[in-house]
């Protein structure tokens, strides 16, 4: 696509994603020659504002070198603003003239907005803001919140189905441009030692996790509405989960492997109250500053809120690679650290022939952040005269192997595949009504029942009900392993 022109238009460009992550992203593509040659961005939103404004409020998150001035200057150059409302087709018209003045060009809209008004801008788009020709193309970028329930995100698909194809939907999951997360597939499929134990003959259990060491600091009351399953779990985690557990698609193509991942999905029932664990933060005393606060002390959140902010729970791939094996789902906010990782804890060896007890589980860490690393936890004798055998492990810590090489951030990735024409790393429709179909009756018994979440000190590593949950469902914790960091040379 390097020959033809392209405009990116941003809707809702005034607002906070733009600003922190959207502008940001298409400067560092820009900076870095990896856009098409002919490329301009346009935003669009109601306030009345000028290019030079927007630069204002996004220049703090753009990380802007010294000797990248004149460039920045030439990225600000390519920029233009139309102001305009969500619903009237005669501003959508305004910002059509304005793609048009470009020439023929292949067209992306961001859709950084509330949910609210995603039908009248699609509709609006559809109507008087795609390619005219057949050789350019047009395609739509959509951001979670993806509906709240089964119903609603059913809504929105057909709606969106009806107005465009599902080759010019990109469903944005971040998650799905970390480094690691796309990792999963060489891991899995490039390496001959996994395959033969990636089932349920040798894996005990599943857990991946995402800890968040920040609670909702003054701005809970968008987060009320949501909570911790829809805002984490139900989307970042069971994305995760069917990379982990998909068979091997039969080529790298994006179609090849949703259709594996939405095979995984269907095979997983509905999650059980039962097999959940729910949690809210409270103030730490004697804490200092946020960690004083607790999830209710946010004065944005409504009173006696029983919103969780944290959750795990056991789900189940019924097929015959995994029929019986927990994948455990945890996340949380609020907690001990910052963390994302999958973690493979493998069954007991058998016949062991060592000391009772001695041999511990082995586990592949496939940490997503910080510090992206894999680690196989594993016995070995221990150094010296002695004949025991201790904890150790195979480590790949990206920092020390891959020294210096830039990881891309998310967001880079997933915008540079959209120019590109990439799904791979985008959630399609068929993925969404499943993962909607495993959540749905939970969320919507938690809804109705409103159970009192378990209360868990900020900074904590979550409820005790958690480590207990994680029991129960073959994950076993010995509390024996030591990891000492290797020092540098
Ligand atoms: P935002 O700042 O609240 O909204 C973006 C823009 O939309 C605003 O600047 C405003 O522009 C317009 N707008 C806001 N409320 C509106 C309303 N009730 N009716 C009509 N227009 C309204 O939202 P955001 O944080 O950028 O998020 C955009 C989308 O990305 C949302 O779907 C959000 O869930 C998703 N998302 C955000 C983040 C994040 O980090 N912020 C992360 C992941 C996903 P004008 O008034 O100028 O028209
Ligand atoms: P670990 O400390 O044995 O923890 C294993 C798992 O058990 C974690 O999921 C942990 O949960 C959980 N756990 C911790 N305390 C528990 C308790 N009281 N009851 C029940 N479950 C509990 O092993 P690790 O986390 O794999 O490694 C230990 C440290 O070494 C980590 O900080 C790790 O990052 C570091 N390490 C780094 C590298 C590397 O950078 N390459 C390699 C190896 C190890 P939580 O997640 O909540 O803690």
């Amino acid at each position: 696509c390097h020959g033809a022109s392209h405009v990116f238009v941003i809707l809702g460009a005034s607002g906070d994603l733009a600003k922190k992550k959207i502008y940001p992203t298409l400067w560092w593509l820009y900076r870095d020659g990896l856009l098409p040659k002919k490329t301009s961005f346009i935003g669009y939103a109601r306030s009345k504002l000028t290019v030079d404004e927007i630069k204002q409020k996004t220049i703090k998150f753009m990380k802007v070198e010294k000797d990248e001035e004149k460039k920045l200057e030439e990225f600000f150059k390519l920029n233009s603003y139309v102001s305009g409302a969500y619903d009237k087709t005669e501003a959508f018209s305004a910002l059509n003239k304005a793609i048009d003045a470009k020439g023929s060009c292949n067209r992306l809209f961001y859709l950084a907005l509330p949910p609210s008004v995603y039908e009248s801008v699609t509709l609006n788009i559809k109507a008087v803001c795609m390619s005219k020709d057949d050789k350019n193309w047009t395609r739509i970028i959509v951001e979670k919140p993806f509906g709240r329930d089964l119903e609603s995100s059913n809504t929105l698909s057909s709606h969106l189905a009806a107005l465009f194809k599902e080759e010019e939907l990109y469903r944005i999951d971040h998650y799905l441009g970390k480094e690691m997360i796309q990792n999963l597939m060489v891991l899995r499929f490039g390496n001959r030692i996994f395959s033969p134990i990636w089932n349920r003959e040798s894996v005990a259990s599943v857990v991946i996790s995402f800890k968040e060491p920040f609670g909702t600091q003054g701005r809970g009351g968008y987060f009320d509405e949501f909570g911790i399953i829809r805002d984490v779990m139900q989307n970042h985690l069971l994305q995760i989960l069917s990379l982990v557990a998909m068979e091997k698609p039969p080529s790298t193509g994006a179609e090849d492997i949703r259709n594996e991942k939405v095979k995984v999905l269907k095979s997983i029932p509905p999650v059980l109250m039962e097999n959940v664990v729910l949690g809210q933060y409270i103030g730490k005393k004697g804490g200092e500053g946020e960690e004083a606060k607790g999830y209710l002390d946010d004065p944005t959140v409504p009173k006696g809120s029983v919103t969780p902010t944290f959750a795990s729970c056991a789900l189940f791939v019924k097929n015959e690679r995994w029929d019986g094996v927990p994948f455990i789902l945890r996340c949380g906010k609020a907690l001990n650290e910052r963390k994302a990782e999958v973690r493979v804890q493998f069954r007991d060896v058998p016949g062991d022939i060592f000391r009772e007890g001695e041999v511990k589980r082995n586990e592949l860490v496939i940490r997503v952040q910080p510090n992206e690393a894999v680690y196989m936890k594993m016995m070995m004798k221990t150094p010296g005269m002695s004949i025991d055998c201790e904890e150790s492990e195979l480590d790949l810590t990206y920092d020390n192997r891959y020294k210096g090489v830039k990881m891309p951030d998310a967001y880079e990735r997933l915008i540079l595949d959209v120019f590109m024409g990439s799904q791979i790393h985008f959630v399609r429709s068929d993925e969404l009504h499943e993962a909607w179909r495993i959540f749905t009756p939970l969320l919507k018994q938690i809804d109705k029942e409103k159970p009192k979440p378990i209360e868990y000190v900020y900074g904590s590593r979550g409820p005790k009900e958690n480590d207990k949950l994680c029991t129960e469902f073959n994950f076993i914790y010995t509390g024996t392993y030591k990891w000492v960091k290797p020092q540098p040379h």
